[in-house]
This record gives C-alpha cells, sequence and structure tokens, in this order.
C-alpha cells in the first residue's frame, strides 16, 4: 500500500511524515528500493509518501490504528525521512498521544536545528519522551564518508550539539551505532554519548 504514513510493528505506532531528509546514508534502508521500482519496503509496508501528511491526516489515521491495536504503547516518528523537517506537525501529533495516554520517540539524524534554521530542542524535549539520535560514527570524517550529510563533514558537529541541547533541556536523549562498526568504535561511541551525558544503544544492522 502507498502513502502509507502510520504503520504499526508490535506495540509501537510509527509515523512518517516526510521522505525529505539532510543525510544520504550508505545503509539507508531507503537504499534498497532508492528506484522505487524494485520495492523491498521496510516491515512490510511502503514508506513513499504520494504527499506529506498534515498533523490532521496522521492524527485521523492514528486514532483508527489505536482503536484495531489497543496494545499500542508508544508513538515514534520514524520513516524514509528525517521527522524534523515537519517539527510542528511532530508535536501536534505527539499532543495527541500524550493525550492518549502514550509515549512518544522520535528517531532523528540530529540535524534538526540545522534543517530549522533555529533552537527546535525545546520544543522536542516539551514533546518527545526518548529522543533518539543516530551518531552513526566517532568523528566528523567517518561520519561524512557514511552519512553523507548536507553540510558535509560539518553535520556531525550539528548532530552532536542538538544532542548535547536537548540533554541540557532534560531531555531523555539515546545516541545510537550499529554493530557492524566493531567494539573499538563501540567504545568511542560509548565516551561520546558520555560526553553530553546521553545513553548509547547499539543496534542490529538492517539489511533491507
Ligand atoms: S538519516 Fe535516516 S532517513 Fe536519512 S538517509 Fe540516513 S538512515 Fe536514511
Amino acid at each position: 500500500m502507498k502513502d502509507q504514513y502510520v504503520y504499526q510493528t508490535g506495540t509501537g505506532l510509527y509515523v512518517n511524515l516526510t521522505n525529505r531528509c539532510s543525510n544520504r546514508c550508505d545503509f539507508c534502508v531507503r537504499n534498497y528500493d532508492a528506484d522505487k521500482t524494485k520495492h523491498h519496503g521496510f516491515a512490510g509496508y511502503d514508506l513513499w509518501l504520494d504527499h506529506e501528511p498534515s498533523s490532521d491526516e496522521v492524527v485521523a489515521k492514528a486514532a483508527a490504528a489505536l482503536d484495531a491495536h489497543p496494545e499500542t504503547e508508544e508513538i515514534v516518528f520514524c520513516g524514509y525521512g528525517e521527522p524534523t523537517y515537519r517539527v510542528e506537525q511532530l508535536c501536534a501529533v505527539a499532543d495527541f498521544a500524550h493525550e492518549r495516554g502514550l509515549k512518544t520517540r522520535l528517531n532523528t539524524n540530529g540535524h534538526g536545528n540545522a534543517i530549522n534554521g533555529r533552537d527546535i530542542t525545546d520544543d522536542i524535549v516539551a514533546h518527545i519522551d526518548t529522543i533518539g539520535v543516530s551518531l552513526n560514527a566517532t568523528d566528523a570524517k567517518k561520519y561524512d564518508a557514511i552519512c553523507h550529510g548536507k553540510w558535509g563533514e560539518k553535520s556531525f558537529d550539528l548532530m552532536l550539539d542538538f544532542a548535547g541541547r536537548c540533554v541540557k533541556r532534560g531531555g531523555n536523549v539515546v545516541m545510537s551505532v550499529v554493530d557492524i562498526i566493531g567494539q573499538e568504535e563501540i567504545a568511542k561511541a560509548q565516551a561520546i554519548a558520555d560526553s553530553i551525558g546521553a545513553k548509547l544503544r547499539v543496534r542490529k544492522m538492517i539489511n533491507g
């Protein structure tokens, strides 16, 4: 099914707000169907959007999904793009989640301030219970080599600055790396997370 902006995985209701992204990560699940014909999808869903949904559209679909899945515990902002491109809609949907007694989680590349041209971390911390920031690498060069951020090697510092600001504002920040980087890099990643007061999660590599 096309235009999937709300999808269910386990006890999480996932919201896919945009296909825009400031990175072009080598490992992105979008790469497995970049030509949009050999579609593998993600968790069985087609996450390429025909349009970016309004918050009202998302809330309507989410409400229906909650009726069908009363086991839902959280709304997760995650999809084929960087959710903070749509910070206003993200906050509106997060308000709906909290009204329904659900937790909220954001999976972000940490470029939200650079994308919006302003510091959005107040809004993020006020609306998101768990802020997952993809660390991906342990320095700017390595990050650029695999994530190809819009701001070149600065993209790494922009991400770290965002994560640090969220921590300072009291946010629950969980940075992540994938397990294939090896123990030495994982230790460095832990040190980076520790240095800004964030947690670190080591994720399993997803192979499309
Ligand atoms: S930041 Fe996320 S959505 Fe963007 S290219 Fe990387 S993995 Fe894909």
